[in-house]
């Protein structure tokens, strides 16, 4: 029976620079496979080309390179693209590729299916089958950054873990992908030009805050009132407002960053005054900013994007209240490749 081989990009470079050691090569060896594996992100050791070919078999022998593989790829009218990915263990994520006038944002999923159970959310139909692993999230941003170049001649500007799962529910393997992203032996990018979006894990935002991480910090708020928000975010009954405000305070006490907010506002859920009012309360220990992002429907009748008055409301007293806010067109619907709308449709 053929022994299982192992995931070349599980190992560190120092691994792989020992394992050349013990096979009676030079350490350099390690240095240069790595940077095949992360900077070229090669898809197979035959593409290796400054590797001996005895090397390269020595390699195959004992590795694999468990690639990502985009299965189908949709262009939406607005230059928004969709990628279904296929793992190497066959099971399918998305991610998508957003541009604009001045930037190219990929969005990326952290997690296969997700275990949170967001009502408005069609990932959360999905099961939770497993977390990526940092080179499978690492692939997703290499792959939008090849078409980014292709389709719309420039390079990715920006990342956002809005893709499938919770981030800090993979909170090891999204910091190790990051690490490669900005790293000048992986991507080189900006750690200041990525966002990790989280439904609000108390426990990992400190975490992130010891860690002195240097990407930035998006919370899906959706509601400042926790009987409100229970409804919609269930897990929020084992992660109130409360723990939640008092580990952005902790986050913000260390950082100094300012904090990112999501949130829909939805008819007759979250559209009345003292909606507003609790969000502008929850919001006053540090500088911060809401994104108002257009409700996505996904195909359930109970939840639907609030009137353009509602809309107004929430501008103009987070504004009156010196609360930046920012509303948020959606981009792919036509592909459903808008925030919400993954799941594999097909
Ligand atoms: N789990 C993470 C990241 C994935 S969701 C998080 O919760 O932040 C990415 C963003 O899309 C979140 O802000 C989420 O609340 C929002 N979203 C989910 N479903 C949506 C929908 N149908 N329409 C609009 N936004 C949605």
């Amino acid at each position: 029976m053929e022994t299982k081989k192992k995931d070349i990009r599980a190992l560190t470079k120092e691994q792989l620079r020992d394992f050349f050691v013990k096979e009676g090569d030079k350490a350099f060896r390690g240095n240069q496979v790595y940077e095949w594996l992360w900077q070229k992100s090669a898809h197979s050791f035959e593409d290796m080309t400054n590797i001996s070919l005895e090397t390269r078999q020595m390699l195959k022998d004992n590795f694999v390179i468990n690639h990502i593989k985009v299965d189908q790829m949709q262009r939406s009218s607005d230059g928004t693209i969709k990628n279904a990915v296929r793992l190497h263990d066959d099971l399918i994520v998305e991610s998508v590729l957003i541009p604009t006038a001045t930037r190219t944002t990929a969005c990326v999923s952290s997690q296969v299916g997700c275990s949170l159970d967001c009502k408005f959310c069609a990932t959360a139909r999905l099961k939770r089958m497993r977390n990526l692993n940092p080179d499978e999230i690492y692939d997703q941003v290499v792959a939008i950054h090849n078409e980014s170049r292709l389709y719309h001649n420039r390079p990715l500007s920006n990342i956002v873990f809005m893709g499938m799962g919770e981030p800090l529910m993979n909170y090891n393997n999204v910091l190790k992908a990051i690490d490669k992203i900005t790293s000048p032996e992986g991507l080189g990018m900006s750690p200041k030009r990525i966002v990790v979006s989280t439904s609000g894990v108390p426990k990992m935002i400190k975490k992130m805050a010891d860690d002195e991480v240097k990407f930035k910090l998006a919370v899906s708020l959706h509601s400042a009132i926790d009987e409100v928000r229970t409804s919609i975010m269930p897990f929020n009954a084992t992660f109130p407002l409360k723990d939640l405000r008092e580990a952005l305070e902790y986050w913000y006490s260390k950082t100094k960053n300012r904090i990112t907010y999501e949130y829909v506002v939805w008819e007759g859920i979250n559209d009345k005054r003292k909606d507003v009012d609790a969000l502008v309360e929850f919001c006053k220990f540090a500088p911060s900013k809401v994104n108002l992002i257009e409700y996505n429907p996904i195909d359930d009748g109970e939840f639907q994007q609030a009137n353009p008055k509602a809309l107004d409301m929430y501008v103009n007293v987070l504004e009156a209240n010196n609360i930046t806010v920012t509303v948020r067109r959606s981009r792919g619907k036509d592909i459903d490749a808008a925030c919400g709308q993954l799941a594999n449709k097909g």
